[in-house]
């Protein structure tokens, strides 16, 4: 298993994690295995250039290219394909893949990983995307004896303080509503991000901090990182962030969730996203 680089360190916990091959920091080794690879499973993207510095090893590698994901518009060269729009995460159609070739396969490790998968991606199960074969499959993985309540606390509840002081610092200095568009943006620079200790996976969830009043239905974040700021977009019902994004930053994602980045420096780049609302004023409102 390679990731292209760090993840949050509330995933450390997860079985298996210690044979994860981190590109960024062991670049020699994820060079040599992608390079060696008979087949590459590529998982939970839709876009090649998202595997980043793996991106140019992956496209001259010879191995057997197999994409498992359910963002929609897959836009990569793979030589086979299972993408499925419709299920709530990879993880779940990995699970239905895994059941029909051969379900020795899974074991209570296994079953822990892909039902936090589920978990994590479907907002506990609440998104629109949770269908009712979601339920079909966390009662399946609840079989293996899964920890549940310890699944759920060392993802949701292992903050440090610093994070939950910096959720406070954004919620009363950084939120801004802009009611009339339905729309709640929050932001951090590098400067805020040092005072309060930022690591990793601290600002997980801040996107969906504005869609929790009332009437609010589109939501972005901007975190400020040393060569770019990334976005992140959510939205309730139909506006797609997904269009948003990939129109006005190159980016991508889910009709409810998405994303992008810009190397535009970051108070040009919110001065922009205030200007570009009047313009889905309509769309918002409608529903
Ligand atoms: P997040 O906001 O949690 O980083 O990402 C939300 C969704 O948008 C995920 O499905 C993620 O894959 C997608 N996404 C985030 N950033 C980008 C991006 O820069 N490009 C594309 N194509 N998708 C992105």
């Amino acid at each position: 298993m390679v990731v292209p680089n760090d993840y949050p360190e509330f995933l450390h916990w997860l079985p298996s994690n210690a044979d994860v091959i981190n590109f960024m920091r062991q670049r020699q080794l994820g060079e040599e295995l992608v390079e060696k690879a008979e087949f590459i499973f590529q998982m939970d993207y839709n876009v090649l250039g998202r595997s980043a510095d793996m991106t140019r090893f992956i496209y001259k590698c010879k191995a057997t290219r197999i994409l498992i994901d359910h963002h929609p518009n897959p836009d990569m060269l793979s030589h086979f394909r299972f993408s499925d729009t419709n299920v709530s995460s990879t993880c779940e159609l990995l699970y239905c893949i895994m059941k029909r070739w051969d379900f020795q396969l899974i074991d209570l490790d296994i079953a822990t990983c892909l039902y936090t998968g589920v978990m994590a991606d479907t907002g506990s199960f609440c998104y629109r995307s949770a269908s009712a074969q979601t339920f079909v499959v966390a009662a399946e993985l609840m079989r293996y004896g899964i920890d549940r309540e310890g699944i759920y606390d060392r993802i949701y509840d292992n903050y440090s303080e610093n994070r939950m002081r910096l959720m406070g610092y954004c919620l009363n200095e950084k939120m801004e509503i802009f009611p009339e568009y339905r729309t709640g943006l929050v932001s951090l620079n590098l400067e805020e991000q040092k005072r309060y200790g930022f690591v990793i996976g601290d600002t997980e969830g801040f996107v969906n901090l504005p869609l929790s009043i009332k009437g609010i239905r589109f939501s972005a974040f901007f975190l400020e990182k040393e060569d770019k700021t990334k976005m992140s977009f959510r939205s309730k019902g139909e506006f797609s962030v997904n269009d948003f994004s990939r129109k006005h930053y190159d980016g991508g994602g889910h009709v409810n969730a998405a994303g992008g980045d810009s190397k535009i420096p970051i108070n040009d780049l919110i001065q922009q996203f205030r200007e570009l609302l009047p313009m889905y004023e309509k769309e918002l409102n409608d529903e």
